[in-house]
């Protein structure tokens, strides 16, 4: 069979990501259950775990729910405060999807939250409201900085890493990186990529660590376009002159 991945779309622009392999299925940040629901009953699956990236309602309250329906094993940031039953994770961590084939590895990523964490293995990448499609997660809890250096560190993963976030924002990003790296070509590319995907109604992701090197501002503080758009003398001093910015676009 192999493993299958779709988004399930929730509330305005949320994507709960559906992970499937031979009837079992795992699910990303459940915001509402009913989709959810829906999806599994669809397809004819079982839901084998819950995985969470950070305490957000729309990331979690769809949890308690599929645990009434499904008696699946919910895989929480132990930075966080949960009400529902969870195991636990921080980084390090290794989670093993049987049914899957598959594991995942835990990397604590705060800056949107303090407790916020991605799942990273099998080729992909679930970030959550850490990482978005040539864009980042809002300053909740962390700082500039926290937030920087966790950037940096999913940067790392291999260029080849598929990209799954939780929001459907890139065209917004996109709007927002062309002023400040209007000569980018890979960015000017992707603008009208990400236009025809979205007029089809299909999502922008996934989209590779190798696109958001290339087109994504939050993870280009160190190049030439960008050093002279914004103030700052170093790149983290430069990200948050931009994650500032990005708030008002
Ligand atoms: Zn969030």
């Amino acid at each position: 069979m192999g493993l299958k991945i779709t988004p399930i779309p929730a509330f305005r622009d949320n994507y709960i990501w559906l992970l499937h392999d031979s009837g079992h299925a795992v699910v990303v940040d459940p915001g509402d259950a009913i989709p959810v629901i829906a999806a599994l009953a669809l397809r004819h699956l079982t839901l084998d775990a819950i995985l969470i990236t950070h305490h957000h309602a729309d990331h979690t309250d769809g949890v308690s729910e599929l645990l009434s329906t499904y008696p699946a094993t919910v895989y929480a940031p132990a930075r966080g405060k949960y009400k529902f039953h969870h195991q636990a994770v921080g980084e390090g961590d290794t989670i093993v999807l049987d049914h899957l084939h598959s594991r995942l590895q835990v990397i604590e990523t705060p800056g949107h939250t303090h407790d916020h964490v991605v799942y990273y293995g099998a080729n992909c990448l679930f970030c959550g409201d850490t990482l978005f499609g040539c864009g980042c997660g809002r300053l909740f809890e962390g700082s500039s900085q926290e937030l920087y250096h966790s950037l940096q560190r999913l940067a790392k993963l291999p260029p080849q890493t598929q990209v799954f976030c939780a929001h459907e924002y890139t065209r917004h990003n996109i709007e927002f990186a062309r002023k400040l790296d209007p000569d980018n070509a890979a960015l000017l590319r992707r603008e009208l990529e990400v236009n025809t995907t979205l007029a089809q109604q299909r999502p922008s992701l996934p989209s590779t660590i190798a696109l958001e090197l290339a087109t994504n501002p939050f993870l280009r503080c160190t190049s030439p376009a960008i050093r002279v758009a914004l103030p700052g003398d170093n790149p983290e001093t430069i990200f948050g002159v931009m994650r500032e910015l990005r708030n008002s676009f």
